[in-house]
């Protein structure tokens, strides 16, 4: 019998304590935090599966070039190693850095888009679609039917509808839209992941309408290795080879390092046209700083440099995409309504079905967020009725795995702390409001169970 466990493909070096609380600080802590876990402290907090963004671990070889780090202001040699190593996997011809992808983002749409344009995505993230937005456009998602269905199992749920894309050109006129967009994997739908054969339909309707295509590329490495395991033809390609592949379908893309870039702050934007590259610097300058560092000291880029490369490694995409898979197939054994199939980056929990007693108006995924850190100091995040307010048509809660962070044994504490909330859950009580912002209003809000509000009431 072969050897069949997946272990972590790395051994610890330096380690982090975590602070363990009683039940009965975590009941005094989520008070004061007004039962709204942004407003916890960290160090409260066990296992924090708040988001995967700039919370991995780096590695020995990351840190090592850290210390080669040059911070000339100009033509440092560390934006050159930077560069290549971006070049050698997406190929593009320019590379600008930013201080992370939503930097990228603006200044992409600032320069590409104006008032009355459409810019397509399989779906927007809410940063992406915020700075669409803020130019004056349009932001339109064309995910396929069966991306936007929690229970569906479908091995690319990340894919866009090519024929909408088509109707949609035709519609309002190729003069309206600057650049056609995809996620990867799509981050806002599951961390579902697109296909190459997609990627390549897209691609071929942008060429027929002349629209650049840009990939918004966060998790590219996620997805190059959904692809190797699920698309015919791709089981004895390198995720390198894959990555470079898909990148070559398109004219540039956006990236947040915090993601698959391994690094704990960062971002790029890439572009083939030389014009737009030249507006974009120009830009990039007046806002980030010079295009040799974009808003980033040089030992930043040298752990990019790095990390991107580290990011494709086949034995690291296998723990990651196992470790993810691991904690949804056994939430899935017990009855846990999750989103399936589990993507690359997060489970995400179907508070809605978790929770049918309580009302939409009283927050079931704030509610259920609360449980978790309750019974296990487990920090996750509600994405729902008060992220989105009443345009939400999921009460989802993300568990946000950080990269090379934790190993299997808090993964399976997670489960046993998430099987006890499930066993109880018809005592899991509601939510009411107490103060919301005018705008993003989950990082501040403030909440309280609805047991409590009655009680002080009477
Ligand atoms: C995180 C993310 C961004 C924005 O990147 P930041 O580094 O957080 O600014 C854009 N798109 C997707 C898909 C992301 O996941």
């Amino acid at each position: 019998m072969p050897i069949r466990t997946i272990i972590e493909p790395f051994r610890i070096k330096s380690v982090e304590p975590i602070r363990w609380t009683t039940r009965k600080e975590r009941e005094e802590l989520l008070k004061k935090a007004s039962y709204n876990v942004f407003l916890l402290d960290a160090e409260d907090v066990l296992i924090d599966l708040l988001t995967d963004s700039g919370t991995g671990a780096m590695s020995t070889a990351q840190w090592a070039a850290v210390m080669q780090g040059d911070e000339s202001y100009a033509g440092s040699p560390s934006f050159y190693r930077f560069r290549d190593s971006v070049q050698e996997i997406m190929g593009y011809k320019h590379v600008i850095p930013t201080h992370q992808g939503r930097a990228a983002e603006r200044i992409l749409f600032s320069v590409m888009c104006k008032k009355g344009d459409v810019v397509p995505n399989n779906t927007h993230f809410d940063t992406t679609r915020a700075n669409v937005e803020f130019t004056g456009a349009e932001a339109v998602d064309l995910l396929r039917e069966e991306g936007r269905h929690p229970e569906v199992i479908h091995p690319f749920k990340g894919n866009m509808d090519v024929e909408a894309l088509e109707a949609l050109i035709q519609r309002v006129g190729r003069a309206r839209i600057p650049l056609v967009m995809l996620t990867v994997t799509n981050n806002s739908g599951g961390g579902q992941p697109v296909s190459m054969e997609n990627a390549r339909q897209v691609s071929a309707v942008c060429k027929k309408y002349g629209i650049p295509l840009y990939f918004d590329a966060c998790r590219f490495a996620e997805n190059s290795y959904f692809i190797k395991l699920r698309e015919p033809g791709y089981a004895e390609k390198t995720p390198k080879e894959i990555a470079q592949e898909m990148f070559a379908l398109g004219d540039g893309c956006t990236m947040s390092a915090k993601k698959d870039g391994m690094a704990n702050i960062g971002g790029f934007l890439c572009t083939n046209d030389d014009i737009i590259a030249q507006q974009e610097k120009n830009l990039l300058i007046l806002t980030e700083g010079y295009p040799t560092y974009g808003g980033l000291a040089g030992r930043d880029l040298e752990a990019i440099a790095v990390g991107i490369q580290e990011a494709l490694h086949e034995d690291y995409l296998r723990y990651r995409i196992t470790s993810t898979g691991y904690l949804g197939r056994k939430l899935t054994e017990a009855g846990v309504p999750i989103v399936q199939p589990p993507g690359g980056h997060a489970i995400y929990l179907d508070a809605r079905t978790f929770l049918p007693h309580i009302p939409l108006n009283q927050f079931p995924g704030v509610a259920l967020t609360c449980e978790l850190y309750l019974e296990g100091g487990i920090r996750a995040v509600e994405i729902g009725g008060l992220m989105f307010g009443k345009a939400a048509k999921m009460d989802l809660v993300r568990l946000a795995i950080p990269r090379r962070v934790y190993t299997q044994s808090h993964i399976d504490y997670v489960i046993e702390v998430l099987l006890e909330v499930w066993k109880r859950r018809e005592d899991v009580d509601g939510m009411e409001l107490l103060y919301e912002a005018p705008f993003l209003r989950h990082f501040t809000a403030r909440l309280c169970p609805t047991a409590e509000v009655a009680a002080a009431a009477r």
